[in-house]
């Protein structure tokens, strides 16, 4: 079986006094059985630390991106070795608001992710259809190619984790439907089947994001192939707790 994960995404929000508080007063209280969920809160790079020192119950932390290249003249860059260094030991990547905010090509998210896994890095990678792209049938073409720049550049699957994230769905508060997430996700372990291996269909978590709240979880976790979520807005916020509680 596979093991659940809930991450949290702070994106570009928050203060030193939040990190520390709602990791100590509101992160800490959660309750989950570790060796059935990891929980997984990726505050902004100001604030990483800040959060891992509060944290207590087995919640780690993740950066929101890092940069493709070693340590070196990269201005407003943070590296695989920082983290490392720093004892954080996952970042997400290939965000849609990297993507699509920051212009990164699939082939960098490639890189980015070969580079990371490289480092001992675990990874979750994004992916995800914007509107038009589903409206026009190409939900499964997108996903795959994005996909596939991973997989030029990357064998082992074993310390990625996927997300998948419809752009659509992210921060409008208009969530796939359980039905629509799952046809995706089976689309995706099909994918890894055909295209990694037969292990890599079966041990890949694949997440969902997109306007995920407490209200909506528990009938979203209930699908076969949604493997646990990644979630914005609601991660800021108490109601977080029951996202892990429905997972668990
Ligand atoms: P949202 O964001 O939950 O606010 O829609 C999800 C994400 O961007 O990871």
């Amino acid at each position: 079986m596979r093991k659940l994960l809930v991450g949290g995404n702070w994106k570009q929000n928050g203060t030193v006094k939040f990190a520390h508080d709602f990791s100590q007063n509101v992160l800490n209280k959660a309750k989950f059985d570790a060796n059935k969920v990891e929980v997984v809160v990726s505050p902004s790079t100001l604030h990483l630390l800040t959060a891992k020192q509060a944290l207590q119950n087995h919640i780690q932390v993740s950066a929101q991106n890092i940069s493709q290249y070693k340590n070196g003249a990269y201005t407003g860059e943070l590296s695989a070795e920082m983290l490392n260094d720093a004892g954080i030991h996952w970042t997400i990547l290939g965000h849609s608001e990297r993507r699509h905010v920051f212009g990164e090509s699939d082939k960098v998210v490639g890189e980015k992710v070969k580079h990371a896994l490289a480092h001992n890095l675990k990874v979750i990678a994004c992916i995800g259809e914007k509107l038009d792209e589903r409206e026009s049938g190409k939900t499964q073409v997108v996903n795959e190619r994005q996909l596939n720049a991973i997989r030029e550049l990357v064998n082992d699957w074993s310390n990625v984790v996927i997300a998948y994230e419809p752009v659509w769905a992210i921060g409008t508060g208009k969530t796939a439907s359980p039905e629509q997430a799952q046809e995706v996700h089976d689309q995706l372990r099909q994918w890894l089947k055909s295209n990694v291996s037969a292990d890599a269909a079966n041990a890949t978590r694949i997440l969902y994001g997109g306007s995920v709240t407490e209200k909506n979880a528990d009938e979203l976790i209930a699908k076969r192939d949604v493997d646990g979520f990644l979630v914005g807005g609601a991660a800021l916020k108490e109601g977080f707790l029951d996202i892990i509680r429905a997972a668990n």
